[in-house]
C-alpha cells in the first residue's frame, strides 16, 4: 500500500481524498491516513500531494519506513490483527491521532 508520511502533519492538503478512487484515505486530527487493506496501489495519490508526503510502502527511504506502522495502527487492531474487516465495517476513523502524530 501507499503510505503517507511526516511532511503532511498540520497541512492535510485533503487533495488525495479526492484523486483516491476506493476512498482508502482517513483524516485524523493532524494529518490524513491511508488503510493499508484497502488501498489498491494506484499511485493516484502520490501525484496529487503538494508536500510529497506520500509514498508506495516498498519505496520508502530508509528514516520513514516507521510510518508504515503508523498508518496501519491508527486503525486499530481490526485491521493490525487477523481478519481484518473490509468495507463499512473498517470505515471507522478517529479525530484521536496516532501517538507518534500526536507529539510531533
Ligand atoms: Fe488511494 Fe490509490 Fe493512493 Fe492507495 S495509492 S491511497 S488506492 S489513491
Amino acid at each position: 500500500p501507499f503510505v503517507i508520511t511526516d511532511a503532511c502533519i498540520d497541512v492535510k492538503d485533503r487533495g488525495c481524498l479526492d484523486a483516491c478512487p476506493v476512498d482508502c484515505i482517513y483524516e485524523g486530527g493532524r494529518t490524513l491516513y491511508i488503510h493499508p487493506d484497502e488501498c489498491i496501489d494506484c499511485g493516484l495519490c502520490e501525484t496529487v500531494c503538494p508536500v510529497a508526503a506520500i509514498h508506495a510502502d516498498d519505496r520508502l527511504p530508509e528514516e520513514l519506513t516507521m510510518w508504515v506502522e503508523v498508518n496501519r495502527a491508527y486503525f486499530g487492531p481490526e485491521v493490525t490483527g487477523l481478519g481484518s474487516p473490509r468495507g463499512a465495517d473498517a470505515k471507522t476513523t478517529r479525530a484521536v491521532d496516532h501517538p507518534v502524530v500526536a507529539a510531533w
